[in-house]
């Protein structure tokens, strides 16, 4: 609280584009935290908005449906795979991984296989605030006030890499090997595994290999361990594929999908799973029952506006991969003075050289924030690794500024 920056006030969004009380207008650079995928205040969206808040504001979802929760549970089903065709909904990310651990737990116990109780995660992995998401999360400065508290997962080595890392492969066949070890060693003692797939978020844009990520999934479904997707920051687009799963050629067990779900107007997410798990729920026994839910579960307003927003995303679909190609034209064009510069689909992200001080409280990011702030941008380093992750509107003159600023303000480090 003493070294907090007074915020600044934020009158108004569009495309893009914020508008400050005092006039300034910045670029949304970073989609405000990564929710916003269609620009702000996008008409179509605010329109569904407006007219399912005439319609039916909200409803108790226990007992009772409507149309915005089948429709949107409909039009998500159909762009799946048959594996992921049951949708459970909740308010956030956190809670749409708390939601994961808990029923990917519980689907053990209730066939009595309770031996099956430890959670695989990744270093460095973050999965939200909650308990069971701090848990799942790696051991960082945010969660350490509360370490006694969390319960133990089994952590496995994350091969993070970057354009032109000649370690990569032996970085991914030592990961590959001690989760064999681990599965070995104990081949009934997992409950499921937990990932970013691709993108490590929060972490700090910490990309992986398709063909990494999906050799360890394919592991750990051998030994029989189910298989999480964290997408909350991933999905809708984030990778240049609609889902990061479809890049892998690897289905999971659990899909949890919020933060662009609503194209960020409101906030809503989904622990989508299948017909496998939930058949281990199906029972007359009441202690089987998956006994969770929240107020304002399936939202019909958060829902109307999901179902908007993927109108919309799947209209710009097909613009992905030149999205990609502009990042990595920008990046052969050099004057980036930074290294493990990496792209993912609509992600660029790269580290400033800070020697052994690497990580989220490098006085770097603050720095390097306030400077671009100066340059009418909204970027918002993790530590030392400076990444962009636009809206999908974002235009050419619009990157152009970001790339000249992010040029310049690392050069005068
Ligand atoms: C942001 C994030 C979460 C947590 O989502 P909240 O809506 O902030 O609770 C979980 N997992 C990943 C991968 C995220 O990026």
């Amino acid at each position: 609280m003493s070294t907090a920056v007074e915020p600044l006030k934020v009158v108004r969004g569009s495309g893009s584009e914020l508008v400050l009380d005092d006039g300034r207008t910045l670029i949304d650079g970073i989609s405000s935290w990564w929710v916003n995928l269609h620009g702000h205040a996008h008409p179509e969206i605010a329109a569904a908005i407006a007219e399912q808040a005439r319609t039916l504001e909200h409803v108790i979802f226990a007992g009772y449906t409507h149309e915005p929760a089948q429709q949107l549970a409909e039009r998500l089903t159909a762009l799946l795979p048959e594996r992921l065709n049951k949708v459970f909904f909740s308010d956030n990310g956190s809670t749409a991984v708390e939601v994961a651990l808990k029923m990917a737990w519980q689907f053990w116990r209730n066939q009595e296989n309770p031996a099956r109780n430890r959670i695989l995660a990744f270093e460095n992995a973050y999965h939200g605030d909650t308990f069971g998401a701090m848990a799942a999360g790696a051991r960082s400065i945010f969660f350490e006030a509360f370490e006694p508290l969390m319960f133990d997962v089994t952590r496995l080595p994350y091969p993070e890499t970057w354009i032109g890392d000649s370690d990569v492969e032996i970085k991914e066949a030592q990961a590959l090997a001690a989760l064999r070890t681990l599965l070995e060693d104990a081949p009934e003692a997992y409950a499921a595994l937990i990932l970013e797939p691709l993108v490590q978020g929060a972490g700090g844009m910490k990309m992986a290999r398709a063909s990494f990520v999906r050799e360890a999934c394919d592991l750990a479904r051998e030994f029989g361990v189910l298989v999480i997707f964290d997408e909350v920051m991933t999905g809708f687009g984030r990778t240049g594929e609609l889902f990061a799963f479809r890049k892998l050629g690897f289905e999971p067990d659990f899909l949890c999908l919020s933060k662009g779900l609503t194209g960020g107007f409101l906030p809503m997410s989904l622990t989508i799973t299948g017909e496998r798990v939930q058949e281990a729920f199906r029972s007359a026994d009441l202690t089987h029952t998956f006994w969770h839910g929240h107020s304002y579960t399936a939202n019909p307003l958060g829902c109307a506006a999901a179902v908007a927003s993927l109108t919309l995303t799947e209209r710009v679909l097909p613009m992905f991969p030149s999205i990609e190609e502009r990042h990595l034209a920008e990046l052969a064009l050099g004057g980036f003075k930074a290294e493990k510069v990496r792209v993912c689909g609509t992600i660029l992200a790269m580290d400033v050289p800070v020697g052994t001080t690497s990580g989220y409280t490098n006085p770097v990011g603050p720095a390097l924030r306030a400077a671009f702030l100066e340059d009418g941008i909204l970027l918002r380093p993790l530590g030392n690794t400076v990444y962009v992750m636009a809206p999908y509107c974002t235009t050419d003159a619009q990157y152009d500024t970001i790339y000249k600023s992010l040029r310049r303000r690392l050069a005068a480090l």
